[in-house]
């Protein structure tokens, strides 16, 4: 499953490769991959133009013009759902097709394709209204969604204020999307051994300055994700231009059961957490006696 820095560096990927260029025909080869669109997708991208690529979280759209480079926004953003392993991939159009090629885009100036391909079609591509969003304009499926840590829309302030209001634990906190998006499983098991934090610790004990270092570790460890080219357990996640963003050697505790703490070299621990594993360091991240699960 992709997480935040992956999906940054797809986004950039489609900001250098995409950006600026009038699609002359896309073809849908799997009707599931446009399952939630409404209306024919190649008509409603035929002719017009990809503005821009961005992201919220670990949401990733291409706002719409109209029609060439110098006509009006559409108010409608072509958005994409990577899911577990979908993939854009941005390649000659006279390379062979994809086994999993689930829609493919051509362009009015007869360079390199778009191609959505996903093996297990839990991805999938939908042009969306554009409405308003926390702090900006998004579309409208990703209206409820929070500020990613790394958008200038997000309020540091704001959010050491909603997140002791929700008296829960901390790490429960980080994976709602309502009030921070972007931040999975593996990077919020490193923001918090890097903020010094068991994952239980209750959101209404932290203070202003604790809030604050963990969401500082938060962005570092994002950043330097991907400085490296994202991270990725999933054999299947390859960038836009298809290379892997495979990299795993950064992280501290995430998957590193029994591992030395690469701060005092106790093992690393791993409990069980929302059907899902959390991994944190015994003696740098004591249990909190009020701990809230
Ligand atoms: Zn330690």
């Amino acid at each position: 499953m992709p997480e935040l820095p992956e999906v940054e560096v797809v986004r950039r990927g489609l900001e250098r490769w995409v950006a600026g260029r009038t699609v002359a025909a896309a073809e849908v080869l799997n009707p599931r991959a446009v399952r939630r669109n409404t209306g024919d997708l190649a008509a409603q991208l035929k002719g017009r133009t990809l503005a821009s690529a961005e992201r919220r979280g670990k949401y990733l759209w291409l706002p719409l013009l109209d029609g060439p480079a110098d006509t009006e926004e559409a108010g409608e953003s072509l958005l994409a759902h990577l899911g577990m392993s979908g993939q854009l991939l941005v390649v000659d159009p006279t390379a062979p097709i994809e086994k999993h090629l689930r829609v493919r885009m051509g362009f009015a100036d007869g360079g390199p394709e778009l191609r959505f391909v996903d093996q297990r079609t839990f991805g999938h591509l939908l042009v969306a209204p554009m409405t308003a969003g926390r702090g900006r304009a998004v579309p409208e499926p990703v209206a409820h969604i929070a500020a990613d840590p790394l958008e200038d829309a997000f309020d540091d302030a704001e959010f050491a204020v909603r997140l002791r209001l929700r008296r829960t634990g901390i790490k429960r906190a980080l994976l709602d999307q309502s009030l921070i998006s972007g931040v999975g499983n593996i990077y919020a098991d490193e923001a918090l051994w890097r903020a010094r934090l068991h994952w239980a610790r209750p959101t209404e004990a932290l203070t202003r300055p604790k809030i604050f270092e963990l969401l500082a570790a938060v962005r570092a460890v994002m950043t330097e994700a991907l400085g490296q080219g994202g991270t990725s357990f999933d054999s299947l996640y390859v960038n836009v231009n298809g290379e892997s963003g495979y990299f795993d050697r950064s992280l501290a505790v995430y998957g590193r059961r029994d591992e030395p703490c690469r701060r005092c070299g106790t093992p690393v621990r791993r409990e069980a957490f929302m059907n899902r594993s959390s991994y944190s360091c015994p003696k740098c991240q004591p249990r909190p006696r009020n701990a809230r699960p």
